[in-house]
């Protein structure tokens, strides 16, 4: 299902691209072609509107109307085994993937690695 949205989405980038899409009009016709019609159907219709016929879900909202979506609804996209729609806008809609948490970098520069020395007692400083 994923990567239908993903074809949907570069369809709609090459659309919405004009008038120099990144994809050249065979790799449309290839896209079109590998769509099931009826999921097409609504795109297209989407798309004759002006709109976007997918629509980016940031942190539980709809990019497309900027409506919260119901957690029901984020959940079936998380586990990507069904499209969803908006109800509000009826755009697909795309859940961005939620770039993995980086590693926090150290800011200090990494100590040399102290070895398993056991830390003598800690001398108090003079106040
Ligand atoms: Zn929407």
């Amino acid at each position: 299902m994923k990567e239908l949205l993903l074809k949907l989405l570069k369809l709609q980038a090459a659309e919405f691209d004009k008038p120099t899409p990144k994809i050249t009009a065979a790799e449309i016709a290839e896209i079109r072609a590998s769509v099931p019609p009826t999921i097409l159907g609504h795109y297209d219709r989407l798309v004759a509107r002006g709109k976007r016929g997918v629509a980016i879900v940031r942190n539980q909202v709809c990019t497309g109307c900027h409506m919260r979506l119901p957690i029901g609804t984020i959940n079936t996209l998380m586990q990507g085994t069904d499209i969803q729609l908006c109800d509000t806008c009826g755009r697909y809609l795309w859940l961005e993937e939620t770039p993995v948490a980086p590693e926090p970098e150290p800011v200090a520069p990494a100590k040399p690695a102290a070895k398993a020395k056991r830390r003598k007692k800690v001398a108090h400083a003079p106040a």
